[in-house]
Parts: structure tokens; sequence; C-alpha cells
């Protein structure tokens, strides 16, 4: 079986003895719950790894009036490395997504989701084992938009009619899809160099090219010449609508995919949706200097106090975050112990679906810290 992902900028290994201090983001909502579990397993594994704790999202709106105050990124900027719970987006309040910014202001560059199904966990399928790298600053997402009846609006919608004839409905809004070869470039060569360090056979690139010609079209082409340079892993292409009725069909046949960033976001959580949901589906942000950890799922605010969080998808990430460390031994006892209490069934998340009462955040959290000494 293939190893999980976890490396620097085309997946080279990164020097760990500077990085003993990880930045903690608790979180808010389920966040501080799952963040303490994570903290709990990895203390346990005797890593050394020490925590600079600081509050993000909610919490530090309350504390800092900033949801991403400048010492949060500053702590990244010095220790190179977070791990994340996740934190609940402000609606209407004029804060930007913590999430976005982390991104911008440290360079993430490349999202990657290993989707593996452990075995004890309900799924429609036998086997899934996907890693999805997804390009993050650019496309639809890069946050270029019109809002519909403005007055920018209105120039834009002028100039395009007048110099090429393009018309844009009166009622309408719009959001640009710049797609670059530098940043083509960067994150196919990123998902070979990840496909490389853990024996993946194959990368898929997956595109619309047909239809968007000139955006999609620059990915498509960058993507293929970039593949050249990568004889050793097999590449293909897909049209994205394709690879989604593949995943659906025979998730098996997929190995890696490499997306741009909105096809990437959906295509991710179609994964995480084959492999058994949120609670079991870890995830990281890489750029050239910077990694932050985090699980794919949100900060549930139905569940959050009540002591039934899933802690597995930020522990997941934590194997991750391991690995990017070169604690490899330390990220394979955890990813073995997760995986043994998923397989015994004996305590069961809320979301996994048990047959009776949910396991608790600390019921999850000791069977997995007891799994450790087991023989694993
Ligand atoms: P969500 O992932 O928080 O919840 C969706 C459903 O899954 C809920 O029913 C929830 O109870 C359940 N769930 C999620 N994680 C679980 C876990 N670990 N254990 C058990 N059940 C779990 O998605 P949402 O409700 O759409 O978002 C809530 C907030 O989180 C929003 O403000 C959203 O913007 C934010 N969000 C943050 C991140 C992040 O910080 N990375 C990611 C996604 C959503």
């Amino acid at each position: 079986m293939a190893s999980a992902p976890g490396g620097g900028r085309n997946g080279s290994p990164i020097d760990s003895r500077s990085m003993t201090t990880v930045t903690l983001i608790p979180g808010d909502g389920i966040g501080p719950e799952v963040s303490e579990a994570t903290r709990r397993v990895v203390d346990a594994l005797g890593t050394g790894i020490s925590w600079d704790v600081h509050d993000a999202g909610v919490l530090a709106i309350e504390t800092h009036g900033n949801p991403l105050p400048p010492h949060v990124v500053d702590s990244i900027k010095n220790n190179k490395v977070a791990i994340k719970g996740p934190v609940t987006t402000p609606v209407g309040t004029g804060f930007r997504s913590i999430n976005v910014a982390l991104r911008q202001e440290l360079d993430l560059f490349a999202s990657v989701r290993p989707c593996k199904l452990y075995e004890g966990v309900p799924s429609r399928y036998d086997e899934v084992d996907i890693i999805v790298v997804r390009e993050n600053t650019e496309d639809l997402y890069e946050g270029i938009e019109f809002e519909m009846g403005s007055p920018e609006l209105d120039k834009l919608r002028g100039f395009l009619k007048y110099m090429y004839n393009f018309p844009i409905a009166k009622d309408a809004g719009v959001s640009v899809k710049p797609i670059s070869i530098t940043a083509t470039r960067d994150i196919v060569a990123f998902a070979f160099g990840l496909a490389t360090k853990h024996g993946r056979k194959k990368l898929t690139l997956g595109h619309k090219a047909n239809i968007m010609k000139f955006s999609d079209g620059v990915w498509l082409e960058t993507g293929q010449k970039t593949s050249a340079n990568y004889p050793d892993v097999e590449f293909d292409e897909m049209q994205v609508d394709e690879m989604a009725m593949y995943l659906a069909w025979i998730p098996g046949d997929l190995d890696m995919v490499v997306l741009p960033n909105l096809y990437g976001d959906i295509i991710s959580d179609i994964c995480a949706g084959l492999v058994g949901g949120l609670g079991v589906a870890p995830g990281m942000n890489l750029g050239k200097e910077y990694a932050v950890f985090e699980p794919t799922h949100g900060s549930a605010p139905d569940i959050a106090g009540k002591g039934i969080a899933n802690p597995l998808a930020m522990m997941l990430s934590a194997t991750l975050m391991l690995r990017h460390l070169e604690l490899d031994e330390d990220a394979g006892v955890l990813e073995r112990a997760i995986s043994k209490v998923l397989r015994e069934r004996k305590v069961i998340p809320a979301d996994l679906r048990p047959n009776g009462q949910p396991a608790t955040t600390e019921a999850i959290t000791n069977a997995v810290i007891n799994a450790f000494d087991s023989g694993l």
C-alpha cells in the first residue's frame, strides 16, 4: 500500500530540527475539543513537540477584535508548522475567512487531502486510497468579483461589449477565473514530487479545457508539459465531470489527482464522502516555507460542547504533520492506533453511525492512546 503524504514543496523532506515547536490553533465550536484530544495523543507519543497555542476565529474576535491577529501569523512564520482546529467563518461581520487569509499570508499554494478508507468505517466501497492535490491560490476563488448592478460591473460590461461584442446580462454577477502557467507548473510539480515520495503510480489531472479553453487550457497544456519531467509516474488527464463519474463508480481506479482550486474543493469533499465522511478526513495546506495541518470538517456548532465530536480527522492530520516533521515512526504508531480503533468498533464516533450511544471524544482519545502499546 502506498504511504500517506507529508512533505515540503515538491514533496521533499523538511529539516525537522528547527521545528519541534508547533503552533496550535484550537479554533472554535468543536475545535478546542478535537484539538485537545489531538494534543493529548501526540504528547502521549513522547515526540517532544512543544505547543505555541493561539486563538483565531470567533474567540480571537472577542479577545483581539480580529479573527486572525498578527501574532498568530508571526507564530506560524516562526515555527514553520501549525496544526489548526476548525474555525467558524464569520458571516456578515466584514471579517474575511481566516482560512483564506492564512493561505494568502503564508502562500500555502497546495492543499492536500489523503482519502483512505480504513477498515471498520461504513462505506459503499471496499478500497479507496486517493490523494487529492488542489491548487490553492488562483481560479474562481482568487476573489476577483464584480457585484451585480455595481458601477464597476457596468464599466466591465460596457468594455467587453464595445471591444469584443461579449454580452453580459444586466442581472448577472461576475467572477473571474485566472489560471497561470506559473501556479500550474508549481502545483503539478509539487504533486509529482509527492507521488514520487510516496510511491504513487499514477497522477490524473482534472480539467474542463474543452469548454474553458483559455483558463483550463493553460492548466492542461502546462500540466502535460510538466509531466515530461517525471517519467517514473504515469500521467493522464481527464475531464472533471468524468472524474466525478469514476469516483462514484470505481474509485479504486484513481491513485492521485491534481486539480485547480474550485474543482479541487468539490472533488476533495466527494473523496471524503467515499471514505466515511468528514470525521475521518484529514488535510494539510503547504507552501514553500510553511505548513498548516487541519481536519476537513468545520466547527460543527450543532454538537459543540457536547463532548461527542470525532477527533480522528484532526488526529489523522497530526499523522501528516508528524511525517512532515520527519517523525515517521511516531506517525506510523498514531495511524496504526487510529486504524485499530476504527477496525475494532468498540468505540464508535457519532458521525460513523453507531448502533447505540456514540462514543465521547474522551473515550475515543483514550482508546487511541491505549492502542499505542498493544502490539501494533
Ligand atoms: P461542519 O463540518 O462543521 O458540520 C457538518 C456536519 O458534520 C454537522 O452535522 C456536524 O455535526 C458534523 N460534523 C463535522 N465534524 C464532525 C466531527 N468531527 N465529529 C462529529 N460530527 C461532525 O460544516 P458546516 O456546518 O457547514 O460549517 C460550520 C462552520 O465551520 C461554518 O462557519 C464553516 O464556514 C466553518 N468551516 C470551517 C472550516 C475550517 O476551519 N477549516 C472548514 C469547513 C467549515
